[in-house]
């Protein structure tokens, strides 16, 4: 089961911003090494099973040098108070079904 660290990224289930990239490196001859995130904050593990899925995370993955969180970004600009003589605005579409006290939605 060794493993060395990639880089560190964003945990997909925490709010931790240096959850560790890793990569097996005892895999069998002829099986694929596919990177995956290890979190020391909550413990999640979360494995990549396909390239795609694999470059999709190494691009989230910064060097482990890096290791500082990414600064925040810049907050959006207010949006200009609306005239007063504007009729109402529109009623939102009702939200679709929601699942997990309104986490996602279909
Ligand atoms: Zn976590």
């Amino acid at each position: 089961m060794a493993s060395k660290i990639l880089g560190r990224t964003a945990c997909p289930c925490c709010d931790h911003d240096a959850a560790h990239v890793k990569l097996k490196t005892d895999k069998a001859e002829g099986q694929t090494a596919y990177p995956y995130v290890h979190c020391r904050d909550c413990g999640i593990q979360m494995h990549t099973r396909t390239q795609h899925q694999a470059e999709h995370l190494l691009k989230r993955t910064r060097a482990e040098k890096l290791d500082l969180p990414a600064p925040a970004p810049a907050p959006e600009p207010a949006p200009a108070p609306a005239p007063a003589d504007l009729p109402p605005a529109p009623v939102p579409p009702k939200p679709g079904r929601q699942m997990f006290g309104g986490l996602f939605r279909d």
